[in-house]
């Protein structure tokens, strides 16, 4: 796992919001969903291991009918988080079809968090009861499920450039982050109101 894509990951501040914004690139908005990104997010928010990434990785040429189910769910999913995040940044009405893709992944992931060493550090893991892989998505789910409960207080906003669409929750002191990434998103803006002015 690359520096770079663990960092770009986890800009949104909550596991929910990340999976919204993947595959995340600040600065460019939507990105369809690959088998690979999907992998690459699960492993970067430590849901999978990295031996359980590299074996999901393998399973799109091993099982295509069943990585190929998996993302077409992935992707309803995040799609909908999308719409709900939307609507809350808008403060609009939240619809029943957005939620629905997130109730059903709470209704079929049951299990239970095991402790599991990994790289010196101890972390949990999610042991779903059925198999099947939906339970990739369950901490996603109930993630989801937290920032709507919380509402406002949640701070979920959307990166103000209007080209990028990522979303985050402002978890800073003064809730005044307007950008995605300060690096990307905020320096590109920082650097075309500099040429405005000079123009001017
Ligand atoms: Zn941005």
């Amino acid at each position: 796992m690359s520096e770079i894509s663990s960092t770009i990951t986890q800009l949104g501040g909550r596991l929910a919001v990340d999976f919204a914004n993947a595959p995340s690139y600040p600065g460019t908005p939507y990105h369809e969903l690959s088998w690979e990104d999907l992998v690459v997010f699960l492993e970067a928010s430590r849901i999978v291991s990295h031996e359980r990434g590299e074996r999901l990785l393998t399973l799109s040429q091993s099982d295509p009918q069943t990585a190929q189910g998996v993302l077409v769910r992935a992707t309803r999913l995040r799609d909908a988080l999308r719409e709900v995040f939307g609507a809350m940044v808008r403060r609009e009405k939240i619809a029943g079809e957005w939620i629905e893709p997130i109730n059903e992944v709470l209704r079929i992931t049951e299990g239970h968090d095991e402790l599991v060493h990994e790289d010196g550090k101890w972390r949990l893991e999610f042991i779903a009861r059925e198999g099947g892989l939906d339970w990739l998505f369950a901490a996603i789910a109930r993630s989801a499920a937290e920032i709507l409960m919380e509402g406002a207080a949640s701070n979920i906003r959307i990166c103000a450039n209007p080209s990028c669409g990522l979303f985050f929750c402002d978890n800073s002191r003064t809730h005044r982050r307007r950008w995605c990434s300060m690096a990307v998103c905020g320096n590109r803006h920082k650097v075309a109101t500099f040429a405005r002015r000079r123009a001017s």
